[in-house]
C-alpha cells in the first residue's frame, strides 16, 4: 500500500514524497480512511507508531479540500501533555502542509507568552497546545475556539496522569459540538474510556499493539544487578559497547541529575531533561542529542514524551518503571517506525515485581544477559518479589491503582483490530449527539463527493 491509495490530495502526496514517507505505517493505514470519512476516533497507540501523520494528514486533507475564506480562524485544536510533544507535532504539521496555505502554531507554558500572542493576532488555522497555557490565553481573550472543527487529544493518558483533566474539560466546553474529534492514548484506563464517551460520537476504534510495532523490532536484554552497582554497570556499558546514542531512563528528576553527575565523574558527558529544566536547557540538550554531539541523554518518562530522535541506538532502563506500559513506551524510543534498536533493562533486588508485570504485558521473557561484570544472583532470585513500599509511588504524580490500569489496558491490547465501537450508541445517544451528527454529516457529504471525483 502507498499513500496515493489512501486518496490524500496531491499537495500532501508531494510533501510526503519529499519527506521520504513511502509506505503508511499500520496505524496510518487503519486510521486515515476512517478519518477521511469524517468519523470520530479512539486510537490506542503510542508515540513512535506514526500516529501524528495518522491524525494530521486526514485533517490537512479536509482543510485543503474546504478552503477557508476570510480571516484565519483556529479550526483545528490539538492538545497534548508536554512542550516537546507539542513542538514535535507542530513541526510535523508544518512539514506535511508545506504546499498548503495552512498556518499552524505551537503554544506551551514556561516561556514568554508574547510571541504566542503575536502569532495568534496574525491568525492561525491549527493550534497545537498544552492545556495550561491555552487556558491562560483563553482567559486573557487571545484565543477564540468557537470555529474549531477538528479536535485531537494526543497522549490523553499522560495528560490525565499529569492532572490536566479539569483543564481539558474546561477547554472542551469552549469548542463547538459540531466537530470531528480524535482521542489517542497509549493505554486505555477507565478514565480515558469515560472521557472518550463524553468527547467522541460513535467513534471508530483503532489499536496498534506494542508487539506489532516497536517491540518486535527491538533487541531487548535484561541485566540483574544490585542497586548499588547500577552506576558501575551503566559506565561499563557506555565505555565497553560505545553505543552511538543512548537514552537512559530514571524514574525521578533527582535520579536523572544524580546519573548525570556520576557519569561525569566517570568521564562520560551526559545531560538530563526533566520537568525542572528550563525550556531552553531542554531544547539545547535535545538539539545536541539529535545532532549527535551528545552521546548520553538522561530523561524521566514525562520528559521523554515527544523526544523525536529517530536514531537512538540504545535505551537503558536504569530503573524499571512501576507501570508496565511505561516500559513499552521507553523502549519504543529506539526502533522508531520499524527500525531496530537495543533496549537494556537493569533489574535490582527491589524491582522483581515490576519485571514480572512487564513480562506479563509484553508476553515474553526478556532474555537475560549475565555476561556482565555486575551480574547479581541475589537480584535474579528476587524476580517476582513484591517491591518495597517506599519505591512503589516514586516519581509519579496522581495515578490509577496499578492492577486497574494494566487490566483495562490488556483488554484493549489483544490484537491489531479496527472496529466500529458501539460504546456511545444506544442509551447514551443524546440530543446533543444527534445534533452533532447531523452537522457533521452535512459537512461531510460535500467532502465525500469531491473526494470521489479526484484524480491523481
Ligand atoms: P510518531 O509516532 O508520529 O511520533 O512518528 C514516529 C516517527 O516515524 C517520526 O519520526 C515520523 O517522522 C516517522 N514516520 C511516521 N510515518 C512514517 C512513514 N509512513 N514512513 C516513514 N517514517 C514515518
Amino acid at each position: 500500500m502507498d499513500f496515493a491509495s489512501l486518496n490524500l490530495c496531491p499537495p500532501l502526496l508531494d510533501a510526503l514524497d519529499e519527506i521520504g514517507y513511502v509506505t503508511p505505517t499500520p496505524i496510518q493505514a487503519q486510521a486515515i480512511p476512517e478519518l477521511i470519512k469524517g468519523k470520530d476516533m479512539l486510537g490506542c497507540a503510542q508515540t513512535g507508531t506514526g500516529k501524528t501523520a495518522a491524525f494530521a494528514l486526514p485533517i490537512l486533507d479536509a482543510m485543503a479540500e474546504d478552503p477557508w475564506s476570510g480571516p484565519r480562524r483556529i479550526r483545528v485544536l490539538m492538545l497534548c501533555p508536554t512542550r516537546e510533544l507539542a513542538s514535535q507535532i507542530n513541526d510535523n504539521i508544518e512539514n506535511y502542509a508545506r504546499y498548503l496555505d495552512i498556518r499552524s502554531m505551537v503554544m506551551f507554558g514556561g516561556v514568554s507568552q508574547r510571541p504566542q500572542e503575536k502569532l495568534l493576532r496574525r491568525g492561525v488555522d491549527i493550534l497545537v497546545a498544552t492545556p495550561g497555557r491555552l487556558l491562560d490565553l483563553i482567559s486573557q481573550g487571545y484565543v477564540d475556539l468557537s470555529y474549531v472543527q477538528f479536535l485531537v487529544l494526543d497522549e490523553a493518558d499522560r495528560m490525565l496522569d499529569m492532572g490536566f483533566i479539569r483543564d481539558i474539560r474546561k477547554i472542551l466546553a469552549q469548542i463547538p459540538k459540531k466537530r470531528q474529534s480524535l482521542l489517542f492514548s497509549a493505554t486505555m484506563p477507565h478514565s480515558i474510556v469515560e472521557l472518550s464517551r463524553d468527547m467522541l460520537y460513535d467513534p471508530v476504534s483503532v489499536s496498534i499493539t506494542p508487539e506489532a510495532t516497536t517491540v518486535e523490532a527491538i533487541k531487548q536484554s535484561l541485566m540483574f544487578v544490585m542497586k548499588s552497582d547500577k552506576r558501575g554497570l551503566l559506565t561499563h556499558i557506555i565505555k565497553d559497547e560505545r553505543p552511538e546514542k543512548v537514552l537512559v531512563f530514571s524514574r525521578t528528576k533527582h535520579g536523572c541529575n544524580r546519573i548525570v553527575k556520576q557519569l561525569g565523574q566517570d568521564g562520560i558527558e551526559a545531560l538530563a531533561i526533566h520537568g525542572n529544566k528550563s525550556q531552553g536547557a531542554r531544547e539545547k540538550s535535545l538539539g545536541r542529542f539529535r545532532k549527535g554531539t551528545l552521546q548520553v541523554l538522561v530523561a524521566t518518562d514525562v520528559a521523554s514524551r515527544g523526544i523525536d530522535v529517530s536514531d537512538i541506538s540504545h535505551v537503558i532502563n536504569l530503573d524499571l518503571p512501576n507501570e508496565p506500559e511505561v516500559y513499552v513506551h521507553r523502549i519504543g524510543r529506539t526502533g522508531r517506525a520499524g527500525q531496530g534498536g537495543i533496549a537494556i533493562a537493569f533489574c535490582d533486588e527491589g524491582e522483581g515485581e515490576y519485571l514480572r508485570g512487564i513480562e506479563e504485558l509484553i508476553r515474553q521473557d526478556i532474555p537475560v544477559d549475565d555476561n556482565q561484570p555486575f551480574h547479581s544472583e541475589k537480584a535474579l532470585s528476587r524476580k517476582g518479589d513484591k517491591a518495597p513500599k517506599k519505591q512503589q509511588n516514586q516519581g509519579r504524580g496522581r495515578r490509577q491503582p496499578r492492577n486497574h490500569k494494566s487490566n483495562s489496558n490488556r483488554s484493549n491490547r489483544k490484537s491489531n483490530h479496527q472496529s466500529n465501537s458501539g460504546r456511545n450508541s444506544g442509551g447514551r445517544s443524546s440530543g446533543r449527539n444527534s445534533e452533532r451528527n447531523s452537522g457533521r454529516n452535512s459537512q461531510r457529504s460535500g467532502r465525500g463527493r469531491s473526494r470521489s471525483q479526484r484524480k491523481h
